[in-house]
């Protein structure tokens, strides 16, 4: 490299950009469903773009990122930057930008990418697909527009990219590739393409660059990284290019820190929150600067500046220099809490979103050398003893009743004997047919509950519509023949935010938006206090469900590591201990349900997975204490109470043993996408209790026939014995259409009864 290195004292490794009254949300959805034109999805996006450089530029951060920026996804950038658009697409005739979104959403029959969990956010990416014969090409166009509308703003960016080795290892191998084959084999290949990249940013006048390798927070081969020191050895020796920073997040580099200590780039991004102090002697460190993670991008509390201060003085004395950032990209937190003014204003004192997590960073970096910065510290100080000593946050019956907890409250009966008190109570019969809990969230639903939101409809009318609907579920499922019914969820908005609202120790936000995906955003509630159940939750519309019928109703709710996962949850205990909180307050509900006459309660998981530690080391924790949530939760009830769980992913290789774990006595599973590939894996691992493999893709409006239920089903039976199988769809049906849901259910009912 022949040019000076450019200071970099204050940044972020990226920022929302959804919008944040989710314009580009808006823009997206008006453009696809043809309501607009392309010229205004791009105004929109423009427009969000320069409001984030502007507002970054103004909060003060020396060091401006772009490219952060994105239509969809970041990893699917990288796929339009490489020029890795599978075959399939070409035929469909489309210019760049449909291709992208064809890519995303799926077109004409063509199936989109993969989506799926980006390491252990919520957030989703698009699974790039990579083969021998894939044609890696340099299409630099998108960041080097935003570069040069940022320069336009005068504000001098550095462009954020994927980088080369973590983009192969999140992608899979193309349809075809031979057996052996890994997307690493073509790092050469796509390396050079990096490298007309950034000689091409280098004419640009791009003075650094940020390459993320958060692929390397995981646990890596030999093999891995040595590609990731062959990328950095090969691009830091270009003659001409901007300064490179190689950010990681989400936990620790491990091994890759020293490989990336000796390489030849100017910078290294460390989470400081999820990770740990590099250690004192790693070779070559002391020649990097340090971009010093101390302030957290993934959860809303205000920073400890003290602390923070503190790491950046002792990154300071192993590094070259240090600059201060925050964890991760602030993709995963909320725009701004000046928006929240319905807060309480203790409870908004005590957090951070986007903006002030920005403005911590540049007091921590004015701080670090030197200007006082004491008021800002010491309100921070303030708010953090505030924080500790606030009674809200305590609740000393809470403490008493996890104090008392034994091994007792979190193991049930043999399974045995369960599975004979259930026998006799339920009367189900072999293959019992079942769903998942939601059906169609109609507009009519939406616009009741929104009305009794805005006081429009009071609570009587709201729980007359809510019950009408109900009858109008069960009376459907017993005309298609389903055995297990369910109420179907109307009164729910969202699976988390629904209990968050009614547990004490939480508050929801009313701008909190977060990307999930694309166009999809969540509004995660924040877990600040103790939790407990001050009142019964679901009782109510699964005891009138029930009442309608003579057919077995299930109880539905939502398992405590789930919500902790869609939750901000506090950060000043264990997260063990808030799940055994949360769990507490759902056993009271199990237990609720089971006295008002509900004999068969789910408890949905489809989180588990999601938090599972990227390092295998720290596994044996997190599955300790998330199965023993579970079962703190489902433990309470009698042999003859029937407790199912749910869960929706298909990687299951980590998790099998947690299944077994979880001791339900049923447990559904997604499988129809996989063509039911895992279930020979759980029937290995011994797990033997009642099983449901999805027989239904509820992710697709697709519908099955009776014919390919059946067959799925006998596919199944290789495995698991008649008397153990379930029969039911993926996962819930709210996203789906009662055009679909009904022959489907219908298609479903007929194959069990032909299996039988
Ligand atoms: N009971 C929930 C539903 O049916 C489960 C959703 C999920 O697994 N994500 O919608
Ligand atoms: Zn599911």
């Amino acid at each position: 490299m022949t040019r000076p290195t450019p200071a970099l004292t204050a940044t972020v490794p990226g920022y929302p950009r959804i919008g944040p009254d989710r314009e580009l949300k808006r823009a997206l959805e008006a453009y696809w469903s043809g309501a607009s034109d392309r010229d205004d999805l791009e105004a929109t996006a423009r427009a969000e773009r320069e409001r984030t450089w502007r507002r970054l530029a103004a909060l003060g951060l020396d060091a401006v990122p772009s490219n952060t920026f994105s239509l969809y996804d970041q990893v699917l950038d990288t796929v339009a930057l490489t020029g890795a658009v599978p075959p399939r697409f070409a035929p469909l005739g489309l210019d760049g930008l449909d291709t992208y979104f064809a890519m995303a959403r799926g077109a004409d029959g063509v199936a989109p990418l993969e989506l799926t969990k980006w390491f252990d956010t919520n957030y989703h990416y698009l699974v790039p697909e990579i083969g021998p014969a894939t044609r890696l090409h340099l299409d630099p166009a998108k960041p080097v527009r935003e570069y040069r509308e940022a320069l336009a703003l005068g504000v001098d960016t550095r462009p954020v990219l994927l980088g080369p080795a973590s983009f192969l290892l999140l992608s899979k191998p193309a349809d075809g590739a031979p057996g052996g084959f890994a997307p690493l084999d073509r790092l050469d290949d796509l390396v050079a393409v990096y490298a007309l990249l950034l000689a091409t940013l280098a004419d640009e006048g791009v003075a650094w660059v940020q390459l993320d390798e958060p692929a390397y927070v995981a646990d890596r081969t030999d093999a891995e990284l040595d590609a990731l020191r062959r990328v950095y050895a090969r691009l830091g020796e270009l003659p001409d290019r901007p300064a490179i920073l190689v950010g990681s997040y989400f936990g620790d580099l491990g091994d890759a820190l020293p490989v990336l200590a000796s390489s030849p780039v100017e910078a290294i991004g460390l989470d400081l929150v999820a990770g740990e102090l590099p250690a004192e002697d790693v070779d070559g460190l002391d020649g990097k600067i340090v971009v010093a993670g101390v302030v957290d991008g993934r959860n809303v509390w205000r920073t400890d500046l003290d602390a923070a201060l503190a790491t950046l003085r002792a990154v300071e004395s192993r590094a070259g220099a240090v600059a201060v950032g925050t964890s991760c990209s602030l993709l995963h937190v909320p725009y701004d809490l000046d928006a929240e003014t319905a807060l309480d204003p203790q409870l908004r004192s005590w957090l951070a979103f986007a903006d002030q997590k920005v403005a911590e960073v540049v007091t921590l970096a004015a701080a670090l050398r030197g200007e006082d910065r004491s008021a800002e510290f010491a309100a921070a100080r303030a708010a953090l003893a505030d924080r500790a000593a606030a009674p809200r946050v305590v609740d000393g019956g809470v403490r008493t009743r996890l104090a008392g907890l034994t091994a007792d409250d979190a193991r049930r009966g043999p399974y045995a004997r369960r599975a004979d008190a259930q026998r006799d109570r339920l009367g189900l019969p072999p293959l019992p047919t079942t769903t998942i809990g939601s059906f169609p969230q109609t507009g009519d639903i939406r616009r009741a509950r929104a009305a009794y939101r805005a006081g429009r409809l009071d609570r009587d009318e709201y729980a007359g519509r809510m019950r009408a609907e109900i009858e109008r579920v069960v009376r459907l499922q017993e005309r298609i023949g389903l055995d297990v019914l369910v109420h179907g969820e109307p009164e729910r908005n969202d699976m988390v935010q629904y209990f968050a609202e009614n547990l004490a120790g939480f508050v929801t936000t009313e701008h909190g938006w977060v990307q999930s995906y694309g166009s999809r955003c969540v509004r995660p509630p924040i877990l600040y206090g103790d939790v407990s159940r001050p009142a019964p939750i679901t009782v109510e519309w699964a005891t009138y469900a029930q009442s309608l019928t003579e057919r077995p109703v299930k109880g539905m709710l939502t398992g405590p590591v789930t919500i902790l996962a869609w939750s901000f949850v506090r950060d000043d205990q264990p997260l063990g201990d808030t799940a055994r909180q949360v769990a507490l307050a759902l056993r009271d509900e199990v237990g609720d349900l089971e006295a008002a006459g509900v004999g068969i309660v789910q408890v949905d998981e489809p989180a588990l997975r999601e938090l599972l530690p990227l390092r295998a080391a720290t596994r044996p924790d997190y599955l300790g204490w998330s199965v023993t949530a579970f079962r703190l939760a489902t433990s309470g009830v009698a042999d003859a109470t029937q407790v199912h769980t749910h869960l929706c992913y298909s990687e299951f290789g980590d998790v099998v043993a947690a299944i077994d774990g979880l001791d339900a006595d049923v447990t559904s599973i997604e499988a129809a996408r996989s063509r039911m590939e895992i279930v020979p894996d759980v029937a290995a691992s011994g797990f033997g209790r009642g099983i449901g493999p999805g027989v239904y893709d509820i992710h697709s409006p697709r519908v099955p026939g009776a014919d390919e239920v059946e067959a799925l089903l006998r596919r199944a039976l290789a495995d698991i014995p008649g008397e153990r199988l379930w029969v039911n769809p993926d996962c819930g049906l709210k996203t789906r259409s009662y055009e679909q849901v009904e022959p489907a259910l219908t298609a479903l009912v007929e194959a069990a009864w032909r299996v039988r």
